[in-house]
């Protein structure tokens, strides 16, 4: 099967190395953190299909500004405090603090607890 534009990340632009995160089927960029879907289902069964970035399309233009402004890991949101997170607390509070800042709306949710 193909994999379309598979080999860089959509927000770092390096290639993938991905790690999972604390939710089935959901990894991270080592680099930049950001969440990508991995495992894929339909009707309760495990398609093949081409990873796919965790983030709403209209918010990759902000992450990707964020990356090049601060070069430091984005929360992916979908681990646990001790978890597999890599994006560190002080991470975490940089990012919530920019996107309160650059970002926008969050619907009111934090993108990682701080
Ligand atoms: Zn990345």
């Amino acid at each position: 099967m193909m994999y379309d534009n598979a080999e860089f990340c959509n927000i770092c632009d390096s290639e993938v190395c991905l790690s999972w995160t604390d939710t089935h089927g959901l990894a991270q960029c080592v680099k930049c953190g950001v969440p990508y879907v991995i495992y894929h289902y339909e009707g309760g069964v495990r398609v093949d299909k081409p990873r796919q970035i965790a983030i709403n399309d209209d918010y990759i233009p902000i992450i990707r500004r964020y990356w090049q402004e601060n070069n430091r890991p984005i929360p992916s949101g979908f681990s646990f405090a001790g978890g597999q997170e890599i994006a560190s607390r002080d991470d975490a509070k940089c990012f919530n603090e920019w996107m309160k800042l650059n970002g926008g709306a969050t619907d009111g949710q934090e993108p990682c607890e701080s």
